[in-house]
């Protein structure tokens, strides 16, 4: 086998990003439900689930009513919830992905991960899938890190430079807006995971052109 690397996308391919958004949502409803007995853990992830907008709109004006019934005073603003979300430690399972991994390296293949987002919020997600146990830290590439999103080339031309004795380099991923476009153009095997009905991103969209598209 000539050395092959292949490097994953995280949310929507690894595991679902849906349950990272309950995950969040249930780490706010359990602080705040634990702060005043006022505030009812079923009525804010149902608030959260069902905002006609932003769930974090929705939960602020809960509180707003609720506090004023209640003569209540609270510090939980926005800002607040914005915070918890991305920096809550998430309750998500990896399922098949972590054996899927495991096996690739039991044959021989280096294993990769590149994923959009911030340091803290995918770290985390990253610790709690386990994930760090099997893929080398230098081959984690974080867009808040690496200073540059998958609309750009860096995070791919990095892991190219790492791996310079890898002679074939497979990304695979699920959203066609931005996971193909540069492997594609650098010469990489693209892979697309199929949505099951539950991801976050459509992947029924047009996109702007064919070195969007996956080869597989
Ligand atoms: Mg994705």
């Amino acid at each position: 086998m000539i050395p092959t690397l292949i490097a994953f996308d995280l949310d929507d391919t690894l595991y679902k990003e849906r349950d990272f958004v309950m995950s969040g949502y249930s780490a706010i409803a359990r602080h705040l439900a634990e702060v005043h007995e006022a505030f009812d853990y079923q009525e804010m992830m149902h608030i959260m689930v069902h905002a006609p907008v932003n769930p974090f709109d929705s939960l602020d004006e809960y509180l707003t009513n609720r506090s004023v019934q209640q003569s209540i005073e609270h510090e939980y603003d926005i800002p607040w919830m914005v915070a918890t979300y991305r920096n809550h430690f998430p309750d998500i399972k990896a399922d098949d992905a972590i054996e899927i991994i495991r096996q690739l390296i039991a044959r021989g293949y280096r294993v990769g991960l590149i994923t959009d987002g911030r340091c803290s919020t995918q770290t985390n997600k990253i610790k709690a899938l386990g994930l760090d146990q099997y893929i080398a830290e230098e081959n984690i590439s974080i867009s808040e890190a690496v200073g540059g999103e998958k609309y750009t080339p860096v995070a791919f031309e990095r892991m190219m430079s790492l791996n310079a004795d890898i002679e074939r380099f497979i990304y695979v991923g699920d959203n066609p807006m931005k996971d193909f476009l540069w492997p594609n153009r650098l010469g990489w095997t693209t892979i697309q995971l199929l949505d099951n009905g539950r991801n976050v991103h459509s992947q029924m969209v047009a996109v702007p052109s064919s070195d969007y598209e996956p080869q597989h």
